[in-house]
């Protein structure tokens, strides 16, 4: 009946890197390695980590016509996304410029460029593409009013997945039609700030208590991801801890786009929550053993060797 296991609704971006031995200070000029130029952005990360598995996968977002998107839609075509849905033109493609020093940390600038540029009548023009999906997942690297007419334009009967990266308030609206919502901790605390409750602090220390307090602001379901603990479902029903597995972590880039992406399609084809975010564990898993973010994402036989 649909086209589609799974429509993104989100951000590409050309994540430029250098490594540096140490930052510039202002009006000062450093020299860094070469620069490497990866795709990213985490609408496109979730749209390539759930194709590698096999779900039939569609990218609603907006790239430059420049080589930054060229790449960009390049690299969804490789993976197997349908880029019918990658609108291009308006703004220069997005860019993140990243500086790594030698203790591994990033400093980070982000151009959203065309990922600014998705607007509310792009989904519109876009009806036939979410009427198609079973699952629609967004995050908030591209306009709040994109993702609020995302959420009006579902069909019914399909799921919306929400991880609100990078976190922000969110109307009602939004809040009600995630099914489910996905969040890390400081996540969680920018979500449960936002009506005066103090974050996390009003709310009890364990993430069994901020997933309590999430899912009564609205969502149907919540999900937290506890990194190398593994995640927490949380429904109505009940609230249950799903292990991780336990591997050698080498970069922890994207592994939160991939859980994500495995679990919106897992939950699609009608796998439990539990069960679907068991998966979702693994492919993260999979995913923190290799560096880089879409480069790292496994396919279902890897999956299956974790
Ligand atoms: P985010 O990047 O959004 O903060 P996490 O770091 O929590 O997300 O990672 C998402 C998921 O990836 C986790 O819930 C877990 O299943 C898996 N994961 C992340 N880091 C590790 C790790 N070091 N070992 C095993 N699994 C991991």
């Amino acid at each position: 009946m649909y086209d589609y296991d799974l429509l993104v609704v989100g951000s590409a971006n050309a994540d430029l890197v250098i490594g540096v031995e140490r930052r510039p200070a202002a009006g000062e000029t450093v020299l860094g390695s070469d620069l490497a130029v990866h795709p990213g952005g985490k609408g496109a990360n979730q749209a390539v980590a759930a194709a590698r598995l096999g779900a039939r996968t569609a990218l609603l977002a907006r790239v430059g016509d420049d080589a930054h998107g060229r790449l960009l839609l390049d690299t969804q075509r490789a993976a197997g996304v349908d880029p019918v849905g990658v609108l291009v033109g308006g703004a220069p493609t997005g860019v993140a410029l990243i500086t790594v020093d030698p203790s591994g940390d990033n400093s980070i600038v982000v151009s959203p460029g065309a990922n600014g540029r998705l607007t509310p009548a792009d989904v519109r023009a876009a009806s036939g593409l979410l009427q198609a999906s079973r699952v629609v997942s967004a995050q908030l690297e591209i306009p709040l009013e994109t993702v609020v007419e995302t959420v009006r334009s579902l069909a019914p009967g399909s799921r919306f997945v929400l991880n609100p990266s990078p976190p922000r308030p969110l109307p009602q609206e939004v809040l009600d039609a995630c099914d489910p919502l996905i969040v890390n901790e400081h996540e969680a605390k920018v979500i449960l700030a936002a009506d005066g409750a103090g974050g996390t602090d009003g709310v009890g220390g364990e993430p069994e208590d901020w997933a309590r307090a999430l899912l009564a602001r609205g969502p149907r379901s919540v999900v937290v991801t506890l990194g190398a603990e593994g995640a927490l479902v949380a429904s109505a029903e009940e609230v249950v801890r799903v292990p991780s597995v336990t591997v050698d972590a080498v970069d922890t880039t994207g592994a939160g786009d991939a859980f994500t992406a495995a679990l919106a399609w897992k939950l699609g084809a009608g796998a439990s929550p539990a069960e679907a975010a068991a998966y979702a564990a693994r492919v993260g898993a999979a995913a923190v053993t290799r560096p880089g973010a879409q480069e790292s994402f496994p396919t279902a036989a890897e999956v299956a060797a974790v």
